[in-house]
C-alpha cells in the first residue's frame, strides 16, 4: 500500500502520515510548506518508507511525479485558517479550487481512490444543534472573502462527487469540524493553540466577539483513523461524512478552562470582530456536528475529551524545562 498525502507536512497530514506508516504503508507527502513544516514530520523523517516532495497541488507535473505506484490519495492540502484566507484571498481560492481539481484529475488518470478534506464551514451560518450531512448551507455574500473558503470547499465536494458519478473514481468527502491537537499552530486563526500560547506567556487571552459562540473540538487522533477507515470501505465511497466531537463549549468558557489548566494569571480580553478581522466579518453562533453517519459506517466515536485535548496542546506548546 502506498498513500499520497497532499498537505502531509501540515497539522492533520503529519498525524495521518505517522498513522499510515504505523500501519505498514509507504507514504508520499506533497506539500509546499506554506503553513506546514518539515518539523511536523520529525518523528518519521528517517523512515525509508516516507518520501517528501516539496511542491504545489496546483502544479500538475508535481502531482504527477508523486502518483507512481500510489494506491490511495488523501487530499488535505489547502489554504487554511481565517487569517490566511483574509490575508491572501485570491491565492487561497486558487489553491482550494485548482489544487483540488488537479489532484482529482491525477486520481482519475491513475484510477486511485481519493479522500477529499472538506470542512464544517460549508454549513456557514446554519446554527442547527447537530448539523447532519443533508442540512442546508447558509452562507453570506460571495464578495466577502470570509466565505470564499466555504465556497471553495463546497465546490471541491461537488467536484469530488462528480468525479465519482461521471468517472467512477472511488471518492470520500469528509467535513471536518474543529480538529485540534499537538502541532496545530495558532498563527492562522486556530483558537485553542492561540489561547494556550497566550495563557502560557501570561499575555491577555483574546476572545473575539462576545464569547458566547458555541464550538466543539475533536482530537486529531480520533479523526485520523476514521479517514483511513472511510477510504478503505467501498460502501463509504461517493458520499460525505461529518467528523467531529459533539461536546459543546462557549469560547469564553474555553478561555477560562485553558487559563485554569495552564495555571496562568492571564486575563480574558474581548475584542470586537472588526478589530480582529476587519470590516464585514461574519461569524456563526453555534457549530455542532451530528456524526451518526460516520459512526454507522465505520464506528467513528471520539474518545478524547476537551480536557484531554487541552492537556495535549499545553504539553505540546509548553517550552521544555
Ligand atoms: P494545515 O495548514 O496544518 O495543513 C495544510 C497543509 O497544506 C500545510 O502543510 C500546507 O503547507 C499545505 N499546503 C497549502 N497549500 C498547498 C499547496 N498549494 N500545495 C501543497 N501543499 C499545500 O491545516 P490542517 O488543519 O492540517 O488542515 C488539513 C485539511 O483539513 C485542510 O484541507 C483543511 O481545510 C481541512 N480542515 C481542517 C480543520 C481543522 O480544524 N484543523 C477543519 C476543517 C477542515
Amino acid at each position: 500500500m502506498r498513500s499520497l498525502i497532499t498537505g502531509g507536512a501540515g497539522f492533520i497530514g503529519s498525524h495521518l502520515t505517522e498513522h499510515l506508516l504505523g500501519l505498514g504503508h509507504e507514504v508520499v507527502v506533497l506539500d509546499d510548506l506554506s503553513t506546514g513544516s518539515e518539523h511536523n514530520l520529525a518523528t518519521v523523517r528517517d523512515d525509508p518508507r516516507l518520501r517528501f516532495v516539496r511542491g504545489s497541488v496546483c502544479d500538475p507535473d508535481a502531482v504527477e511525479r508523486c502518483m507512481d505506484g500510489v494506491t490511495a490519495v488523501y487530499h488535505l492540502a489547502a489554504a487554511v485558517g481565517v487569517f490566511t484566507i483574509l490575508d491572501k484571498p485570491l491565492e487561497s481560492l486558487r489553491t482550494n479550487l485548482a489544487g483540488t481539481e488537479t489532484v482529482l484529475e491525477a486520481a482519475r488518470r491513475h484510477d486511485v481512490p481519493i479522500l477529499v478534506a472538506s470542512t464544517s464551514e460549508v454549513y456557514g451560518k446554519n446554527t442547527t444543534a447537530g448539523l447532519s450531512e443533508e442540512d442546508d448551507r447558509i452562507v453570506g455574500s460571495p464578495l466577502k472573502s470570509r466565505w470564499s473558503y466555504a465556497e471553495a470547499k463546497a465546490l471541491d465536494e461537488t467536484l469530488a462527487y462528480l468525479y465519482h458519478v461521471e468517472h467512477g473514481i472511488p471518492t470520500v468527502i469528509v467535513r471536518l469540524f474543529n480538529t485540534v491537537g499537538p502541532r496545530q499552530t495558532g498563527r492562522y486563526g486556530m483558537v485553542i493553540p492561540r489561547f494556550v500560547q497566550q495563557a502560557l506567556t501570561g499575555a491577555p487571552v483574546t476572545v473575539f466577539g462576545d464569547g458566547q459562540q458555541v464550538r466543539c473540538f475533536c482530537h486529531v487522533l480520533d479523526v485520523v483513523p476514521a479517514l483511513v477507515a472511510l477510504l478503505a470501505d467501498e460502501t463509504a465511497h461517493g458520499a460525505v461524512y461529518n467528523l467531529g466531537n459533539a461536546e459543546q463549549i462557549t469560547i469564553s468558557a474555553l478561555a477560562g478552562k485553558i487559563i485554569e489548566a495552564t495555571g496562568s494569571h492571564s486575563e480574558i480580553v474581548k475584542i470586537p470582530y472588526t478589530e480582529a478581522y476587519g470590516d464585514g466579518y461574519e461569524d456563526m453562533q453555534r457549530r455542532v456536528p451530528d456524526c451518526t453517519k460516520a459512526r454507522d459506517r465505520v464506528g467513528f466515536r471520539p474518545h478524547h475529551t476537551l480536557e484531554d485535548i487541552i492537556r495535549a496542546v499545553i504539553k505540546d506548546r509548553r517550552p521544555a524545562t
